[in-house]
């Protein structure tokens, strides 16, 4: 079937926040685009804001008033559905309700050639449910944008039961063209990204319902350790809780309830009190405009100046964090090894600092018959990271924890010291990320390259999930999940059976040089 030659016409439904910037993109690529909206006037105004975005674009020479008036003129609104009749393509973004969308297509099919393509840009429906409705269900796919769609690349491509293979293809052909990166997967709920995100909240969400960490300090560590560009808290508040509450509970509703989606009591009482985030003023932070509110904005937990230790020993391999012996060495503290008699860690002067591997500090502790255990979180990447949380077991004392705490600011980060949960905070978030990741792969919903492709362009994540969880080592993470789970009890953090297969094959993800995509 190929890509979408440049002449055929693009039609697009509903010109609300998604449908009019499809159009633009499409428009952006040379297409001619026709864009219909059922009320009145939408459309025109739609292509007014496209307008006025671009304009913004012209004067700080983004693009050319000529590149600008180009795209404006490829924009045609329609105020009748029937003017849609000479698109090869439709691409349908209105109200997210199934049976509206069925009537929508029905009446498409009946306008358009029978070769036309129908592809909807919902979020949470069941593309084979939207397609059941129609004559020709092989044409009709799920093109899921996100939003801002002119800026966001990644266009999930979702095949129904019926869709046929050589339609997705060419609109994942077409979608590249386009400047996106598309990604293929199977309708399932959530698709990818809205299903593979679910731990990024509900794990901050856990750890702050069991008093691990406040909400700056958890966002502080995903930011400062883990690459982030927004911590969970600031993110939710950001997309709104009654919109992320439902996403989460719409997922959870689709897999049976399955305990892994369970959405956060938390969570429920913000949207129940109205504490919907920015948009209304107040979620987990406020967002007053007075001076007092704006210089109240808590600030992340973070520990006072330490000693530096002037020597450490290190145990076996420390794997995703050995940077941190070369670090301490250009610190000016004396590196030296200690054997692998124990499991891989630090020792400084009695103190034993590891890195979490799901088990508590005070699990630890008991084990390994030793009080002053203090454990340290994951971070992307330990040279670049701001901050490195720590946690002590309940048996270790102030002293020892300052050592770590010392160590640590001798690398020149801040330490946020969070109370003693299980995999901490960036730890269980990015297993539980990967897990679920893995269970999309393992139940054929995408392939890993597009789990992580999906994960970095369309919620900006700073390493996909799955090369992520090469790197920390794939029996790393098992442990990690086992352990975690074995704390809590839950069938929440039950390990994928596709991780598991690939500890005992010996197996990665990706090698070194699929990992990088751009
Ligand atoms: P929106 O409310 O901004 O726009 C919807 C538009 O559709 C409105 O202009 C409305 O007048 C029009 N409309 C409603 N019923 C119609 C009909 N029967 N025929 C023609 N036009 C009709 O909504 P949105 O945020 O752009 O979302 C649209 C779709 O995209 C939904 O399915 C949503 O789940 C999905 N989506 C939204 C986002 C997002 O972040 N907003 C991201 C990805 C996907």
């Amino acid at each position: 079937m190929g890509i979408l030659p440049i002449e055929t016409i693009v039609g697009v439904i509903g010109a609300g926040t998604m449908g009019a910037g499809i159009a633009q993109v499409a428009a952006k690529a040379g297409h001619q685009v026709l864009l219909y909206d059922a009320a009145a006037g939408a459309a025109k105004q739609g292509i007014a804001r496209t307008a006025a975005g671009l304009q913004k674009l012209v004067q700080r020479n983004k693009i050319s008033a000529a590149e600008c008036e180009a795209l404006l003129s490829r924009l045609t609104p329609c105020d009748n559905i029937a003017d849609l009749a000479p698109a090869t393509l439709v691409v349908e973004a209105i109200v997210e309700k199934l049976e509206i969308k069925q009537q929508v297509f029905s009446q498409l099919e009946s306008i358009c050639s029978a070769s036309t393509i129908f592809a909807s840009n919902t979020s949470s429906i069941s593309v084979t449910s939207i397609a059941a409705a129609l004559s020709r269900p092989q044409n009709f796919l799920g093109m899921h944008f996100f939003n801002p769609a002119p800026i966001m690349k990644l266009v999930e491509v979702i095949s129904g039961v019926a869709t046929d293979p050589a339609v997705a293809q060419c609109i994942f052909d077409t979608a590249a063209s386009w400047g996106k990166k598309p990604v293929l997967a199977r309708s399932t709920p959530g698709f990818i990204v809205n299903r593979v995100a679910r731990p990024f909240y509900a794990e901050a969400l856990r750890v702050l319902e069991e008093g691990g960490a406040d909400v700056a300090t958890i966002d502080a560590i995903v930011r400062e350790s883990g690459g982030f560009r927004m911590g969970p808290f600031e993110l939710m508040d950001l997309i709104g809780h009654d919109v992320n509450y439902a996403v989460t509970h719409s997922v959870f509703d689709a897999y049976f309830q399955d305990p892994r989606f369970k959405p956060s009591l938390l969570q429920q009482e913000l949207v129940n009190a109205g504490y919907l985030g920015r948009k209304s003023g107040r979620g987990f932070y406020h967002y007053g405009d007075t001076a007092e509110q704006s210089t109240s904005k808590p600030q992340p937990q973070t520990a006072s100046a330490q000693p530096a230790p002037t020597a450490i020993r290190y145990r076996g391999d420390l794997g995703v964090a050995k940077t941190l012996l070369a670090q301490a060495e250009k610190a000016g503290v004396t590196v030296a090894s200690a054997g692998h008699y124990h499991s891989p860690g630090i020792e400084i002067d009695g103190l034993r600092l590891a890195l979490t591997d799901g088990r508590t500090a005070t699990q630890c502790s008991a084990e390994d018959n030793h009080a002053d255990v203090v454990l340290f979180d994951l971070a992307l990447d330990y040279d670049k990271a701001q901050r490195i949380a720590l946690t002590k077991s309940d048996q270790c004392s102030e002293q020892a924890l300052n050592k770590a705490v010392g160590f640590f600011q001798a690398l020149g980060k801040s330490v946020s010291v969070i109370d003693d949960v299980p995999g901490m905070v960036l730890m269980r978030t990015v297993c539980m990320l990967a897990n679920e990741g893995a269970d999309a792969v393992n139940q054929q919903v995408c392939d890993a390259a597009a789990v992580d492709l999906a994960m970095r362009n369309g919620v900006n994540y700073p390493c996909g999930p799955l090369a992520w969880a090469d790197a920390i080592g794939l029996a790393w993470v098992v442990d990690s999940l086992d352990n975690i789970g074995s704390i809590y009890g839950e069938d929440r953090y039950r390990v994928s059976p596709l991780l598991c297969r690939k500890v005992y094959s010996g197996g990665r993800f990706f090698s070194d040089e699929l990992v990088d995509d751009e």
